[in-house]
C-alpha cells in the first residue's frame, strides 16, 4: 500500500482552498510566543515565509549560507512573476492560468495545487506592490504586463529585467523588520548538514558555521526548507554556482520522499559556453523573446556573418515548426528545437552549438529605445560576457540547466513524508509537473511563503502547543552531530589529487551526455554505472585542502559534490523508470513521428516519490496517481 496521502479537500477545484483554510486549525496568540519554527533559506520562498511566521507572532529561525539573506538565489531571477490579474483585459483568468500551468507541465501535476497557486497569484501582486517592489507600469501608470512562453495572454509582471532583485529587496525588507521586532533571527552563513528527527517529527538542524567551523544544533517545533533547486547537478547551469541539494539530500535520508527528481527544465535561452574554465553560464531571459526572433541559417555550415546572410536564407524554425505560438513556445519544446537544429548541422559560432535569437525587426518596428527600456541590463550583460551588441548583430543562445521541478513530495498542505518538516519553494516538486512555464516560479515561491504555509503549517502547529521548548542535548542531536563530523572527517582524510570542482565536472558531462535534453534508456543505464564509478572514486580521491574549523570553501563544495553525485543517480534511475516523454522529460524511445514528445497517460499520469531505504539499498517507487477532474488531458500541441 502506498504510503502517501495527498490531503487534496474535497469539493469544486474553485472552492478547495477557501474551505480547506477555513477548517484548518489555528493557534492563539499567546500560544505563538512559544512555539518556534526553523525556516532554511532566504529566497523569495523562505523569506517571505519567515517573514509571515514572524508577523504572525511565531519564534523564527532564518537560515542561510550567504552573508545576507538577500543574495539568496532568487535575485538572479530576470524576466517577471505571472498573475491572473486580466489587465490586458485579453480573456485571462485563474482558470486560464492554471489550465496554461497545468497544460505547460504536461498534466503531471496536481491540479488542486495548480489550481491554489494560480489563485494566490493575484494576492502575491498586491502583496509586492504594498512593499513597494517598482514593477513596470504603463503610460498610465497601471501595472504593465507581458508574455512568456506557453501562453496567449499577457500576464507577466516584471521590473525591467531584475525582477527577482526587486522582490527579494521587498521581502528582504520585511524579513528585517522582523529581525528588528525580535521575531526572527538570523543565522547567515550557515550551512544545514542534517535534519533531527525525534520520535517521528522534524525538531531541529545540525549546521556548520561557514566562518569557524563550528558544528550547531538548533531545535524547533517544526522546520521549514525552502533551499532551492538543484539544477547545478550539471555543473555549467544558469544557478548560482552554489545552489546545491544537501539539506534536501538530508531530508531525504531522514526520510522525506523525493518526489520527480528527473523533471529538469533545460531553459533555452543561456549564453553558450564559451570556454571550457567556466563555472557557471548566464540566463537571457525569456522576456526576450517577445521580441527577439529565433533563426539559424537555412544551409548547413553556413558561416557568413548575420547581416550577411539574406532574410530568404533565414530559417525561423519555431515560428515555422509551431506557427500558433512561435518564438513563445515553452522551453522544453524551444530547447529541443535548438539541439536539433545544431545536431543536424546548422548551429552557428565557434562550436556550432548556438542558434540565433535577433531584435532586428524589434528595433526597426517600436525603436531602439522601447528595446533599450525592456531589456536594456540584459542587453548590457550580454555585451559584457560576449563582446558583441544586440542591438546591432543578434545574440548567439544554446540552452542550458535550469530549474528543478522535481524535489520534496509535499502534500496539499506543503508538508514532506516526515511530520513537522515543511518544503517550499523550488525545493518541492508540487506545482509545475514535467515542465514550468516561465515566471511561474517566482509566482509560486511566493505563494507558498506569503500565502499558503502560514495557513498550514498553524493546522500542525495548533498540536504542539503544549510541547515545550525542544532541547537539543538528547541522543537524537547527538548522532546527527556525530554523523555530520564523521562526514567532515571522512572527506578531508582522504587527501586525494582531485578538487570537488574537478569531480563537480566530470559529474555534469555524465548528467548532460545522458540525462540532459534528451534520454534513453542505454544512457540512462550507462550513465548509472559510471555515477557509480564517480562515487567510488570521489571516496578514493578527493583532495580538500585546508581543515574543518575555519572558512573552507573546499569543504563546502566537497560536501555538496558528494550529494549531488548520489541525487544524480536517483534522477537517473527516475528518468530511466519513466519510458514516457513529458515536458522536459524527453526519452527518445517515446516520440512521435514528428519528433515531438508522446506522453503516455495510460501508464504514467503519477508522481513517482521515492524512498531512501539506506546508502546501499535501492530506492523504493511510491505512486501518486494523478487525478484529473477538471481538464481534459490533451496532447499538448503549440502549433
Ligand atoms: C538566472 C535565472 C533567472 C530566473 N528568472 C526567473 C523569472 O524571471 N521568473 C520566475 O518565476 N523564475 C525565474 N527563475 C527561477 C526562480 O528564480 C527560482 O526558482 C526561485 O527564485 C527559487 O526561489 P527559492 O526561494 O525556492 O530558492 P532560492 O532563491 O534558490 O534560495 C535558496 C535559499 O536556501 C539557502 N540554502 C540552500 N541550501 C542550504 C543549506 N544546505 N544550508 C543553508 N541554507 C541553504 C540559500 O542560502 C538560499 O537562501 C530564474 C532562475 C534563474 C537561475
Amino acid at each position: 500500500m502506498t504510503k502517501l496521502y495527498a490531503k487534496i479537500p474535497e469539493g469544486p477545484l474553485s472552492e478547495k482552498w477557501s474551505k480547506h483554510k477555513a477548517s484548518l486549525k489555528l493557534v492563539n496568540p499567546a500560544n505563538k510566543k512559544k512555539i518556534d519554527i526553523i525556516v532554511v533559506g532566504t529566497g523569495l520562498a523562505g523569506a517571505s515565509a519567515a517573514s509571515s511566521l514572524g508577523e504572525m507572532g511565531y519564534n523564527v529561525k532564518s537560515f542561510c549560507y550567504q552573508d545576507t539573506p538577500r543574495r539568496a538565489h532568487s535575485v538572479a531571477a530576470q524576466g517577471g512573476i505571472n498573475a491572473a490579474k486580466n489587465y490586458k483585459n485579453d480573456g485571462d483568468s485563474v482558470y486560464r492560468l492554471f489550465n496554461d500551468m497545468l497544460k505547460g507541465g504536461d498534466f503531471r501535476a496536481r491540479e488542486a495545487n495548480v489550481y491554489r497557486a494560480a489563485e494566490v497569484s493575484n494576492d502575491v501582486i498586491d502583496h509586492y506592490i504594498a512593499l513597494g517592489v517598482p514593477f513596470a507600469r504603463d503610460y498610465s501608470g497601471y501595472l504593465d504586463n507581458r508574455s512568456f512562453g506557453g501562453v496567449q495572454v499577457s500576464r507577466t509582471f516584471y521590473a525591467k529585467g531584475q525582477t527577482g532583485q526587486q522582490c527579494i529587496l521587498g521581502t528582504y525588507s520585511s524579513l528585517l523588520r522582523q529581525v528588528s521586532k525580535g521575531m526572527v533571527t538570523m543565522f547567515p552563513r550557515r550551512d544545514v548538514l542534517d535534519i533531527v528527527v525525534i520520535d517521528g517529527k522534524a525538531r531541529g538542524i545540525i549546521t556548520r558555521n561557514l566562518i569557524t567551523g563550528e558544528i550547531e544544533r538548533h531545535s524547533a517545533h517544526a522546520v521549514v526548507l525552502a533551499t532551492g533547486g538543484y539544477g547545478t547537478v550539471y555543473y555549467l547551469s544558469t544557478l548560482a554556482v552554489n545552489s546545491n541539494a544537501s539539506a534536501a539530500w538530508a531530508a531525504y535520508k531522514k526520510g522525506a520522499f523525493f518526489g520527480n527528481p528527473s523533471f529538469i527544465q533545460i531553459h533555452p535561452t543561456s549564453i553558450p559556453v564559451l570556454n571550457e574554465f567556466q563555472s557557471k553560464l548566464t540566463l537571457m531571459s525569456e522576456s526576450l523573446r517577445n521580441d527577439g526572433r529565433v533563426w539559424v541559417p537555412k544551409t548547413k555550415g553556413d558561416k557568413r556573418i548575420p547581416k550577411d546572410i539574406p532574410e530568404e536564407e533565414r530559417d525561423y524554425y519555431l515560428e515555422r515548426r509551431y506557427p500558433a505560438f512561435g518564438n513563445l513556445v515553452p522551453r522544453d519544446v524551444a530547447s529541443r528545437a535548438a539541439k536539433e537544429r545544431c545536431d543536424a548541422g546548422y548551429g552557428v559560432g565557434a562550436s556550432g552549438l548556438s542558434v540565433y535569437l535577433d531584435f532586428k525587426d524589434a528595433i526597426k518596428k517600436q525603436g531602439k529605445k522601447a528595446i533599450e527600456n525592456k531589456y536594456g541590463n540584459l542587453f548590457e550583460m550580454y555585451e559584457k560576457i560576449c563582446g558583441e551588441n544586440p542591438y546591432e548583430t543578434p545574440m548567439k543562445i544554446y540552452p542550458a540547466g535550469h530549474y528543478t521541478m522535481g524535489g520534496l513530495w509535499v502534500d496539499y498542505n506543503l508538508m514532506t513524508t516526515v511530520t513537522g518538516l515543511y518544503a517550499i519553494g523550488e525545493a518541492n516538486f508540487s506545482d509545475h509537473g514535467a515542465n514550468r512555464l516561465g515566471a511561474s516560479s517566482l509566482m509560486q515561491c511566493s505563494g507558498d511563503g506569503y500565502f499558503i504555509l502560514p495557513y498550514t503549517i498553524s493546522d500542525y502547529l495548533a498540536g504542539e502547543i503544549r510541547t515545550n521548548k525542544i532541547p537539543v542535548n538528547t541522543p537524537e542531536f547527538e548522532e546527527c552531530e556525530k554523523n555530520a563530523k564523521e562526514k567532515i572527517q571522512r572527506i578531508l582524510s582522504v587527501n586525494g589529487k582531485q578538487t570537488p570542482a574537478i569531480f563537480h565536472k566530470k559529474l555534469g558531462k555524465i548528467m548532460w551526455d545522458y540525462s540532459g535534453m534528451v534520454r534513453n534508456e542505454e544512457g540512462l543505464k550507462k550513465a548509472i554505472v559510471l555515477l557509480d564509478e564517480l562515487k567510488e572514486e570521489f571516496w578514493k580521491d578527493i583532495k580538500i585542502s585546508g581543515t574543518a574549523n575555519e572558512l573552507n570553501q573546499q569543504l563546502e563544495k566537497g560536501l555538496r559534490v558528494a550529494d549531488f553525485i548520489e541525487l544524480s543517480k536517483l534522477i537517473c534511475l527516475d528518468a530511466l523508470n519513466r519510458k514516457e516523454s513529458c515536458g522536459a522529460h524527453f526519452r527518445e524511445e517515446s516520440q512521435t513521428e514528428n519528433g515531438e514528445a508522446r506522453r503516455q497517460d495510460d501508464l504514467y499520469a503519477y508522481v513517482a516519490a521515492w524512498e531512501y531505504t539506506g546508502d546501499d539499498n535501492d530506492p523504493i517507487m511510491h505512486k501518486e496517481e494523478l487525478k484529473f477532474e477538471n481538464v481534459e488531458l490533451k496532447e499538448r500541441s503549440y502549433k
